[in-house]
């Protein structure tokens, strides 16, 4: 394998940093950086989708975001600061708590 210079090590990020990165690339629909995020963690590009999907970023969610403009970001919740996807800087609660409110 050759030296990846310049680029940043991904594997050397935080598990939380990583998740963020496909989250980003998602929603940019940055097939390519999604490829060479895959190829870098030596995860399946099938995996990388998947782990997407588990983070709540459905065709829906990516949609939505895509039209609102948003840039969905993981949080932790401000009641039961559990970690879920907030779709933008108004959504700060996770689902099960914003349904309570
Ligand atoms: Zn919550």
């Amino acid at each position: 394998m050759s030296q990846d210079t310049g680029a940043e090590p991904i594997q050397s990020l935080p598990k939380a940093a990583r998740e963020q990165r496909i989250i980003d690339l998602t929603v940019a629909g940055d097939k390519e950086g999604l490829r060479l995020f895959s190829k870098r963690t030596g995860t399946e590009l099938k995996a990388v989708r998947a782990k997407a999907r588990k983070l709540g970023l459905t065709p829906r969610v990516v949609k939505g975001c895509r039209l609102a403009g948003t840039h969905p970001k993981l949080r932790n919740c401000l009641r039961c600061s559990d970690r879920f996807l907030s779709r933008g800087r108004h959504n700060r609660m996770c689902r099960s708590c914003a349904r309570r409110t």
